[in-house]
């Protein structure tokens, strides 16, 4: 089977064509500037990357040249569209309407526009990838795979914030959850590397990319998560200040004479780790300058570590324990010295690293000390393999 997988963005669209069975990837590559000019970087393994100028006035005129590359007689990797049995999207924000993957029909489509006030950010964009798809070739069937749906069986204990209940019944204020589809399957590989069932194990998993947050996970089921009613909660993130005393707001609003959208705008493009080392969202800018003698690069590393050990701390506190700690996504992979920095406060629950062990990237690795109690894993994520899988599933019970 092929499935086509999406991720389609404001003015960019990911894809992959991938066969669900065995992981392989056909091509995979990026639409950019749509709206704006538009150009397409496509990519098949073993060959020469390709990269082009198309104009992309929409989303439709994205997924056309996608398709154009994906059956070129040169570079393409399939005779014709026909090739192509089911599309996964990657959809941002599902509510609690939910809790797992679904066909995309007209009722799942409104559902989706009533959800947009939800993640106002994000969802459009997802809704406009799906509604382009559907214009080009509607003959194909479509999924829609949630980021937060693996965390509709968080508990209202963890889900609910202190706030009058009405608002959570009448305006649907609550913890969501998101990067599910990635939790998810680090999830799933950790419990196959160390030789146990899922169900018996507590897990944290740390997705630490540009976006972060870190999901408890207790005998398979995410029961809490760092990232709340939108991705803005939780850790300080490349460019989102994560948790803050709310009453900041108003008193920014007050004294910098700031409007509620502004002060949301820096909450989340120009606050986290950049607004604090005044360098960069980019951990890999912040080594560099923190190795030049950069105090505040160095401080924006620090405190990045230190809130993450701290939830680590707080999801094994709320499952009475830990078995597994997950490192995943750009940051998680591929840096041992924040890992190292991260965990270096965790010795009191078990969890030790092994210098050496650790001193790698990029691959399934158990990183942890001789004799630990914890296993500390480096599991790379794949979240379009989830949403390959996801739709060859439910495409194949139609
Ligand atoms: P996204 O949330 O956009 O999917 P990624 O998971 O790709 O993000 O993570 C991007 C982050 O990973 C960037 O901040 C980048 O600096 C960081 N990163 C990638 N490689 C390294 C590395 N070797 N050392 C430190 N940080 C890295």
């Amino acid at each position: 089977m092929k499935v086509l997988v999406i991720n389609a963005g404001s003015s960019s669209l990911k894809y992959q064509l991938m066969q669900p069975e065995d992981g392989a990837i056909l091509a995979k590559g990026l639409c950019e500037r749509i709206g704006i000019d538009g150009s397409l970087t496509h990519k098949v393994p073993g060959k020469e990357d390709k990269e082009f100028s198309i104009p992309m006035p929409t989303h439709a005129e994205a997924i056309n040249a996608v398709l154009a590359a994906l059956t070129n007689p040169e570079y393409g990797v399939i005779s014709s569209m026909d090739e192509i049995d089911a599309v996964g999207h990657r959809v941002v924000h599902g509510g609690e309407e939910f809790a797992s993957s679904v066909l995309i029909d007209k009722d799942v489509m409104d559902a989706l526009y009533a959800c947009v006030p939800l993640a106002p950010l994000h969802n459009p964009a997802n809704i406009t990838g799906i509604e382009a798809c559907r214009s080009v070739i509607p003959n194909v069937p479509m999924v829609a795979v949630f980021d937060t749906a693996f965390h509709q069986t968080i508990p209202p204990k963890a889900f609910l914030y202190a706030l009058p209940y009405e608002y959570y019944t009448e305006n649907h204020v609550r913890r969501y959850g998101f990067h599910g589809t990635s939790h998810f399957y680090v999830s799933r590989r950790a419990a196959e590397m160390v030789g146990r069932p899922i169900e018996e194990l507590k897990i944290v998993s740390c997705h630490l990319g540009n976006g972060s947050s870190v999901t408890a996970i207790n005998g398979g089921k995410s029961v809490d998560t760092s990232m709340g009613f939108t991705p803005l909660d939780g850790l300080p993130m490349g460019t989102r200040c994560g948790a803050i005393d709310p009453s900041i707001v108003e008193y920014l609003m007050q004294v910098r004479n700031m409007t509620a959208e502004e002060v949301n705008d820096v909450m989340n493009k120009k606050s986290g780790v950049l607004g604090i080392s005044g360098v960069s969202s980019d951990f890999r800018d912040l080594d560099k300058a923190a190795a030049e003698g950069n105090e505040r690069a160095q401080l924006a590393i620090d405190l990045f570590c230190y809130k993450v050990t701290k939830r680590i701390g707080s999801a094994a506190a709320g499952m009475g324990g830990v078995d597994v700690v997950i490192f995943t996504a750009g940051v998680g992979e591929n840096s041992a010295d924040l890992r190292a920095k991260i965990v270096s406060g965790l010795e009191f629950i078990g969890i030790a690293i092994d210098p050496e062990k650790n001193n790698t990237r990029g691959k399934e690795t158990d990183i942890s000390a001789p004799g630990a109690k914890v296993h500390t894993l480096i599991v790379p994520t794949n979240e379009e393999l989830v949403i390959a899988m996801d739709t060859a599933s439910i495409v194949g019970k139609k």
